[in-house]
């Protein structure tokens, strides 16, 4: 059972995934977090993240090892805590570009498949999972909002460290980087079911998937 959660940022797929997950104890793959990670040991590393051939050549160096448990996401880069520093504004204004590389997605796509195998039934949040990495699963849904509505969860996240007008800017400039990008681009699969989210409340987005996985469920 592997359902698969994209969408651009903002429109509640880490929330949703987390308690679609606990619900139906499955696991959880949050794989932003292993882009986010790549990018931070970049920056850490002293790698020039608008240099495409330097990411290239250091992608194979990090260790990126990510927990499963939904109640209590964890990421470690080289055995170090990483789950506080990647959530920078630093780190997410890098990110795009760390993660356009062809390089780094052929190695997180080979750890997101193995954490897969690995258990019994997961829900992975991301970009390209219905379309890429688990073009087979289960179930495919692809989140929307709109911009204000993700600006405003966004800024709300941040404490309102950022204004909504700023990361309402920040967020379209990166959901068109991730978009625009040659290598499995942000996309909906043909066979996702989209689901706006602008309107709803978390407990009802969760309900809505959760009921379209029990479903798919009943009919296998
Ligand atoms: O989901 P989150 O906002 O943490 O993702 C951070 C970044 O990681 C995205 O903006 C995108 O550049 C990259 N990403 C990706 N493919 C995924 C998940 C995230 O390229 N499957």
């Amino acid at each position: 059972m592997i359902v698969a959660i994209d969408g651009p940022s903002g429109t509640g797929k880490s929330s949703t995934s987390k308690a679609v997950a606990a619900k139906l104890g499955l696991s959880y793959l949050d794989t932003g977090a292993q882009y986010r990670a790549m990018t931070w040991w970049m920056l850490n590393n002293g790698v020039d993240v608008d240099d495409a051939v330097a990411v290239a050549d250091a992608a194979g160096k990090p260790v990126i090892v990510s927990g499963t448990d939904p109640a209590a996401p964890a990421i470690t880069v080289d055995g170090e805590d990483a789950s506080g520093p990647i959530r920078t504004q630093e780190v997410t204004a890098a990110v795009s570009a760390v993660s356009a590389v062809p390089e780094v997605r052929a190695r997180m796509v080979e750890v997101q498949r193995a954490a897969a195998t690995s258990s019994d039934g997961i829900v992975v949040e991301g970009r390209d999972i219905g379309t890429t990495v688990f073009p087979e699963a289960t179930v495919k849904i692809f989140l929307t909002a709109s911009p204000e509505a993700r600006a405003a969860r966004r800024s709300g996240e941040l404490n309102g460290a950022q204004s909504v007008a700023d990361t309402r800017a920040a967020l379209i400039k990166r959901d068109a980087a991730d978009s625009g990008r040659t290598t499995s681009p942000l996309a909906k699969a043909t066979d996702a079911v989209e689901v706006d989210t602008t309107q709803l409340s978390l407990e009802q987005v969760v309900e809505r998937v959760v009921t379209l996985v029990e479903e798919k469920r009943d009919t296998r």
